[in-house]
């Protein structure tokens, strides 16, 4: 058995080298496909951004048996399967007409590592489907944002309530549950609505210790909207993106207007504009070409853009899952992030109105308590993080978190001493002489062997390598640091190939390099975790 366990393990990482390209799985990766492996259902409840796809993905590629995956979004499954197919991955979905009767019989051959399906397209494939798909073999049933399954959760999707009917088409088949946010009560309506057996649970901490999180009360004026857009003028001029979620469509409108007029290239994002406007607002957001957009909770899942800096709530969210979830959309680099939310009296008055007509009894109750954990989150004088954490059924490790504003003034950031990790990237970049952007020293200190390190001769100096404990998001994100600290400095060129950003050492980091012969006494405070 202890053989086998061998075998088992040295295949999982042969194939994540191999499709994925990473050398180590995350902790919890490894544990639940190795459970899946052996048949058992599985619960895992991960931050946004852990990985928690990869527990899905893996087990078909080493039994070559076919996994199918829930998902609410047909969009959100074709990103996905693009991005599985770009590592060959045999990934497919079922959900648009046009093409569900080819796909649906090539799914029945077996053709597919990866079959993506509407939970209305699984209830609704008939019993032969499953048992042709059976007899080729399926690896699992994977279903993604499982919290859509519970009334007391923030995106109730009623079809969500039936997958249980799936389980006697696939009789021995585990089921897996994934979610970033559930509370306790969240957790058992998944387990108990999906029907899940001797459950492997996975849950990671709350805890997002790069955010700084704030609240303050705020009037839907004109005054206060300027007043909002000048802060994020400033912000952005600093550098990094900035979120900001609206309950409804006209406070998009309005506070988008304010921001265009003080000077801010902002982008509304809502259901009622195009699908081409608000994909083109996503793709310009994703890659840097927009700074802020104006959003509802539309923009939502799919949000993977792990640098930014800022998300700012002008009015309440429904609840502290909605909260936690859009305010955790910024700092997922790790880096140190900022998430403000203004309330008004107003934003609670409406759950009565929403909560009224139309709902079911246990419905109604679960939205109205879902409010008053936010108000009540809004008016506590308790760190914000505890009281989050609290929330979500976790103890939270200090009474006083040291970064959020009732533990401590906003402008009381905490500060680290960065001078051996500012030390090394000057010295690189000096290195590199200022005829490279920040993509070079990076890689020279993340000990790189690519071609155009090993004609520079760079691998052969004393920094090469030196930086590897690190990421290369992290090395970027601490050079744009000592960009906006005056530490180094950033040139444009105009090329036959376009304009090309240069950085060299600036005279501040001319002089901090001098002044430090010796490492261990030098400071260069940052509000950047080490
Ligand atoms: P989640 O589903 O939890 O939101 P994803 O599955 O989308 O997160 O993964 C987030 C990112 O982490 C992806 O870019 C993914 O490729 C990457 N990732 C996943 N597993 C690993 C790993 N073992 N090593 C390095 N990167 C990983
Ligand atoms: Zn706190």
């Amino acid at each position: 058995e202890i053989k086998a366990e061998a075998n088992e393990a040295s295949a999982m990482e042969a194939v994540l080298k191999e499709f994925f390209g990473y050398g180590s799985f995350r902790p919890f990766q490894k544990e639940v496909i190795s459970e899946i492996l052996n048949g058992k259902d599985c619960l895992v409840v991960m931050a946004t951004g852990s990985g928690k796809s990869m527990c899905y993905q893996m087990p078909p590629l080493i039994t070559k048996k076919t996994a199918v995956v829930i998902s609410p979004l047909i969009s959100l499954m074709q990103d996905q399967v693009m991005g599985l197919r770009l590592r060959g991955i045999r990934a497919e979905f079922l959900g648009s007409a046009q093409t569900d009767l080819t796909v649906s019989s090539r799914a029945q051959m077996g053709e597919f590592d990866i079959l993506y399906m509407t939970p209305e397209k699984a209830c609704a494939s008939s019993a032969s489907f499953w048992s042709s798909l059976l007899h080729r073999g399926v690896s699992l049933l994977a279903v993604d944002e499982a919290h859509c399954v519970s009334e007391w959760g923030h995106d109730f999707r009623p079809e969500y309530q039936n997958l249980d009917t799936l389980r006697p088409h696939l009789p021995r088949v585990p089921f897996v549950a994934l979610t970033a946010t559930a509370t306790h009560r969240v957790r058992e309506d998944i387990v108990n609505s999906l029907n899940l057996q001797e459950v492997f649970t996975a849950v990671s901490s709350f805890d997002r210790s790069n955010i700084f999180y704030g609240v303050k009360t705020f009037n839907r004026t004109s005054a206060f909207r300027e007043e909002l857009a000048r802060e994020v003028h400033k912000d952005v001029a600093e550098g990094g993106s900035t979120l900001i979620y609206c309950t409804t469509v006209k406070d998009v409108r309005e506070v988008t207007e304010a921001l265009v007029k003080t000077g801010v290239d902002a982008r509304p994002y809502h259901a009622q504009l195009s699908n081409r406007l608000r994909e083109e607002t996503h793709r310009a957001f994703s890659r840097d070409e927009l700074q802020v957009v104006v959003a509802t909770v539309a923009f939502g899942m799919g949000i993977d853009k792990p640098d930014i800096r800022r998300v700012i709530h002008y009015g309440c969210p429904k609840s502290l899952e909605a909260y936690y979830q859009e305010s955790g959309r910024c700092g997922r680099d790790g880096l140190p992030a900022t998430s403000w939310l203004y309330f008004t009296r107003q934003d609670f008055l409406k759950a009565d109105f929403y909560a009224s007509a139309t709902l079911s009894d246990a419905r109604r109750s679960a939205v109205l308590e879902a409010y008053t954990a936010a108000q009540r989150y809004c008016s506590s004088p308790d760190c914000r993080r505890a009281t989050l954490l609290e929330y979500f059924g976790e103890k939270s490790p200090r009474k006083n978190c040291g970064n959020c504003d009732n533990c401590c003034r906003p402008d009381g950031l905490q500060l680290h001493n960065m001078a051996e990790a500012a030390h090394l990237l000057l010295t690189t970049v000096k290195l590199c002489g200022g005829r490279w952007g920040m993509n070079m020293p990076v890689d020279v200190l993340r000990g790189s062997n690519a071609r155009k390190i090993i004609e520079q001769g760079y691998d052969k100096s004393a920094v090469h390598g030196l930086g590897r404990n690190k990421s290369v998001l992290w090395w970027k994100a601490f050079g744009d640091q000592l960009l906006i600290q005056g530490y180094l400095l950033e040139t444009r060129k105009t090329t036959p190939v376009g304009q090309i950003r240069l950085v060299s050492v600036a005279f501040k980091g001319e002089t901090f390099l001098s002044s430090t012969s010796c490492v261990g006494e030098a400071s260069l405070m940052l509000p950047l975790s080490p």
